[in-house]
């Protein structure tokens, strides 16, 4: 793809008036792909316009019809999926298999949404007090807004679009301008689907982008997904502006082992979930807490396997693709430079890696350090690149406490064959999302994901019944109805009295 990424509005490209352009870069390469518009506060408005003068004939439009189209664009994207996990390997740099990973977890909430007529189904009671009944029923809000972050292009805008688009929503979607081309060819399936013009709409752009939707009048909730210090502001300035949100940020995410684990399934579940995607995950382990005898055979462990890993260009069958950006890869090297100086033990070094590409890609290899201590800004920031440290701790209580004091909340797992210390650490640790044996416990679309502490700003996690409940607003209707036999409005024969509304309805 080249050429000047445009937004996209009313159900086609809507030339911006801006004079300000990104570059996307293909960083296994480092070469420059394309260029986009970063918005200006007009084109703000001419995209959220888009949205708003589509949201009542959206809104009005059955649920039947809605999970038609839900249906026609899930069977395209299960058909198409390579040609976006593509576009994902090109602009973002992860493997092709991550990449259709990634794909096929977006998928999964479309497929959730398609069940939107039972979970928008409501309650009733009848004869709450003597002839009255009570009823609720959920409204969609109107235009949404969802602000997505670079590593995950497809799947983070998947996890609210489907939903607030099957709710009777419209959406602008700002996707990162580091990696563009995802939502627009989104875009073109939904309209492929049969979406009507204007229900999903593409604004880029970056600060100015994002500070427009916060304040725009017409937009009525965010759904914004980076790092910590973003979703801070954004959670504050949006609710500001009388704006639902919900803020998703970064993370630093542990592994626990215990002694009794199988090494050899924590050491493989560390490599994949430490190395994955490059480390650029929100729900990647960077911290690996060995607890007591686990240590010395885990990190030998460790080492090996990160010592075979195959680091280059994703679309050549390597186990790791580069970082996203020049700046990436320095940020990162930066902090391994740091780590060392600070006293930990570097087992293995990526930087410097030569990699299985063309160019003059972003890459790092895979890193890990061992005897890290928790004053070193190696475990204190998200590094978010190939990075493991390994923390030695005495007992499982040292573990649970490192993890507890930790700000960031997000995910955490603990390796072990025992069902009580496992039962135990669900139970204790403060974090939102838990996995026991198994390293990235990202939750099935039909449950909600989200952190604690400072990994979300906001009351509702995303997808699942609480994405429903987010893209909705609910009502209590009280009615009465009198019985025709006692006469009353209803009860009225022949027409006689004037309701105040034609015959025919
Ligand atoms: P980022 O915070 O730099 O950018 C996220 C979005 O905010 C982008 O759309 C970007 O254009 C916009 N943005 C950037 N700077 C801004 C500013 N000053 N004002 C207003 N908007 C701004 O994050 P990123 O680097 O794209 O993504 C990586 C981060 O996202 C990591 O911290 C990662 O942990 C986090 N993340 C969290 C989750 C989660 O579920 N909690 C999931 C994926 C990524």
């Amino acid at each position: 793809m080249t050429g000047i990424l445009q937004h996209w509005a009313g159900g086609a490209a809507l030339k911006s008036t801006t004079e300000r352009f990104g570059e996307v870069t293909d960083p296994a390469t480092g070469q420059v792909t394309r260029r986009v518009v970063l918005a200006t506060e007009a084109d703000v408005d001419a995209v959220v316009g888009a949205a708003r003068e589509a949201f009542p004939g959206w809104r009005d439009t059955s649920l039947a019809r809605r999970t038609q189209i839900l249906f026609a664009f899930r069977e395209l994207l299960n058909a198409r999926a390579e040609e976006l996990a593509e576009i994902i390997t090109a602009e973002h740099g992860k493997v092709l298999s991550d990449a259709a990973g990634e794909v096929a977890r977006g998928q999964e909430v479309v497929e959730f949404a398609c069940g939107i007529s039972h979970l928008l189904k409501g309650s009733a009671t009848e004869n709450a007090s003597t002839g009255i009944d009570v009823s609720s029923i959920r409204q969609p809000l109107g235009v949404v807004g969802i602000i997505s972050p670079f590593n995950f292009p497809a799947m983070v805008p998947m996890w609210f679009f489907p939903i607030a688009i099957a709710a009777g929503n419209t959406v602008v979607l700002k996707p990162s301008e580091k990696v563009p081309s995802a939502a627009q060819w989104l875009a073109e399936l939904w309209r492929e689907a049969g979406l009507p013009d204007g229900v999903f709409n593409v604004l880029h752009g970056d600060r100015i982008a994002v500070d427009g939707l916060l304040t725009h009048p017409e937009v009525r909730s965010i759904s914004f997904v980076g790092s910590t210090p973003i979703a801070r502001y954004v959670y504050e300035t949006g609710t500001a502006h009388g704006k639902r949100v919900q803020a998703l940020g970064g993370a630093k995410n542990h592994a626990v082992v215990l002694p009794d684990a199988d090494l050899d399934m924590a050491a493989d579940q560390a490599i994949n979930a430490g190395f994955g995607s490059a480390g650029e995950r929100c729900m990647a382990i960077s911290a690996v807490v060995a607890v007591g005898s686990a240590g010395d055979p885990l990190v030998e462990k460790i080492r090996e396997r990160a010592e075979g890993l195959r680091t280059g260009d994703g679309r050549r069958g390597a186990d790791m693709g580069p970082l996203v950006s020049r700046a990436a890869q320095e940020r990162v090297s930066s902090y391994v430079d740091a780590g060392a100086a600070a006293g930990a033990t570097l087992v293995v070094d990526g930087r410097g890696v030569t990699p299985d590409a063309d160019g003059e890609g972003f890459f790092v290899g895979p890193t890990l350090f061992d005897h890290v201590t928790t004053d070193m800004s190696i475990y204190t920031d998200e590094i978010f690149g190939p990075v493991l440290s390994v923390i030695r701790v005495d007992t499982y209580e040292q573990a649970v406490a490192l993890i507890n004091a930790n700000p960031y909340g997000n995910g955490t797992a603990i390796f072990t064959n025992d069902g009580g210390a496992a039962r135990r650490f669900q139970y204790e640790v403060e974090v939102g999302m838990i996995g026991i044996n198994v390293p990235v416990p990202v939750p099935t679309a039909y449950y909600s994901f989200g952190g604690w502490g400072s990994s979300l700003f906001g009351d509702t996690h995303a997808h699942g019944t609480e994405g429903v409940h987010f893209f909705t607003r609910g009502k209590v209707v009280t009615s009465r109805w009198i019985d025709p036999a006692r006469r009353g409005p209803s009860g009225v024969a022949g027409g006689e009295l004037d309701l105040g509304f034609p015959r025919n309805v």
